[in-house]
């Protein structure tokens, strides 16, 4: 049990993956509470497209990004 107070001290962050369904924009955003795959998400600037969450996925914060 004490292994998953290590687990602490790699913070993660957690990004949502946006595509259009008519053409290939794409954008990264931060995740938002109450976002899935796919939910529509809004509409495409490129041609008015639908956007849908293509994707959730965490990454690992570097430390170097975390020093200001
Ligand atoms: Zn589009």
């Amino acid at each position: 049990m004490a292994i998953s107070s290590d687990s602490s001290k790699q913070p993660l962050i957690t990004k949502t993956l946006i595509k259009c369904m008519s053409c290939d924009y794409s954008i990264e955003r931060d995740f938002q509470e109450g976002d899935f795959v796919p939910k529509l998400v809004g509409t495409c600037p490129k041609d008015g497209g639908k956007l849908y969450i293509a994707g959730i996925y965490a990454i690992k914060l570097q430390p170097q990004q975390a020093k200001r």
